[in-house]
C-alpha cells in the first residue's frame, strides 16, 4: 500500500529588503540567501518607500512607541521590493530572515548574520497567508 505524501502549499511571500541593507550594500547578500533556498523571485523593484506606504504597510504598528521611528527609518533611502515564491514561503522567508531583533536572531539568518539592532534589520517577510495576500495586493497590485 501506497500513502500519499502530505500536500506542501507553494506560496508567495512578500518581502522588503529595507533602507540599511540597501545603504550598506547588502541587497546580493539578501537575495541571495532566498534564491540559495530554493525560492523563485516573482517580482522585484526598487522602490523609494513614503510615509503613506509605511502607514499601509505596518498598520497593525501605527499606534505602537516604536512606529514613528521605524517609519522615518523604513523611508530614508530606497528599499527593494520583491515577491518570492516556493514551498511554503511564507514560514521559509520568515525563518532565513531570523528573529526581529538581530542581536538575538540566530547566526546563519539573515538578521542573525548581518544586524545588530532592533530596528535596522535588514529585511522584511509576510507573517501570515493573510499578510501575504494583503501586501501583496497593497505593494504589486497587478499580482491581484
Ligand atoms: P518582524 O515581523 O520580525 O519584522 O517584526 P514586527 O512586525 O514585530 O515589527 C516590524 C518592524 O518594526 C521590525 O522588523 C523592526 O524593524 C521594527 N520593530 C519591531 N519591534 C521593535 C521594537 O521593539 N523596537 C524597535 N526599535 N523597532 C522595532
Ligand atoms: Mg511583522
Amino acid at each position: 500500500m501506497t500513502t500519499t505524501p502530505p500536500e506542501v502549499p507553494t506560496q508567495r511571500s512578500f518581502v522588503l529588503i529595507k533602507p540599511d541593507a540597501v545603504r550598506r550594500g547588502l541587497v546580493g547578500a539578501v537575495l541571495s540567501r532566498f534564491e540559495s533556498k530554493g525560492l523563485r523571485i516573482v517580482t522585484l523593484q526598487l522602490r523609494q518607500v513614503t510615509g503613506e506606504e509605511s502607514d499601509q504597510h505596518y498598520a497593525e504598528h501605527v499606534e505602537r512607541p516604536f512606529y514613528p521611528p521605524l517609519r522615518a527609518f523604513i523611508t530614508s533611502g530606497p528599499s527593494v521590493a520583491l515577491v518570492v515564491e516556493g514551498d511554503e514561503a511564507i514560514e521559509v522567508v520568515r525563518a532565513l530572515n531570523g528573529a526581529t531583533d538581530g542581536r538575538k536572531a540566530a547566526p546563519g539568518t539573515i538578521r542573525g548574520d548581518f544586524s545588530l539592532s532592533n530596528r535596522e534589520n535588514l529585511v522584511h517577510g509576510s507573517d501570515s497567508q493573510e499578510s501575504a495576500a494583503r501586501e501583496i495586493a497593497f505593494w504589486f497590485p497587478e499580482l491581484g
